[in-house]
């Protein structure tokens, strides 16, 4: 994993104070997370490291673009997203329900930003993909029109049905 490498910041190395790094990478950085539920991904990640004596407060600030098939039309879209997130970082032993709270004990000296960008990269990624409205392709929204009519003319009329049972 030779691209994580850069990542991996040794913390215990760091002068007290204010540290900004920032990656920019494309899909690639996928490659080690077996992720392709998007793609075409680009992002920037400015990680903001505040160290002081006794924890490091971590600003992750990730804004971007991929690509995703829209829902409705099943075109192309290309989606930004911009995320920005919290986590401390605690020395010393403890264990902590929030998940924004990590301890790092005295065996520590390092930290793989990689994993927290690909965490907060896939909060990122929405649920629903549609484009603006009028973005869509036509062509495609026609046929599906035309099917839908289709359907409801195939459908049983349950009137019409209760009308011919009561001929017989
Ligand atoms: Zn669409």
């Amino acid at each position: 994993m030779d691209n994580q490498k850069k990542y991996v910041i040794p913390f215990t190395g760091l002068k007290e104070g204010k540290h900004v790094f920032v990656f920019t990478e494309n899909e690639e950085f996928f490659d080690a997370y077996n992720y392709d539920y998007v793609e075409n991904v680009k992002f920037t990640a400015t990680v903001n490291l505040h160290k002081m004596s006794t924890m490091m407060i971590l600003d992750l600030i990730l804004t971007g673009h991929y690509t995703a098939q829209c829902d409705r039309c099943g075109d192309d879209l290309i989606q930004d997203f911009e995320n920005e997130d919290r986590l401390f970082f605690k020395f010393g032993e403890g264990e902590s329900d929030d998940e924004t709270i990590v301890f790092l004990d005295q065996s520590e000296y390092e930290i793989n930003f990689a994993d927290y960008i690909y965490e907060y990269f896939v909060t990122s990624v929405v649920l629903s993909h549609i484009h603006q409205e009028g973005d869509c392709n036509k062509e495609v929204l026609k046929r599906i029109e035309e099917l839908r009519v289709k359907d409801i003319e195939n459908e049983s009329n349950p009137m019409w049905d209760k009308l011919k049972g009561l001929k017989k």
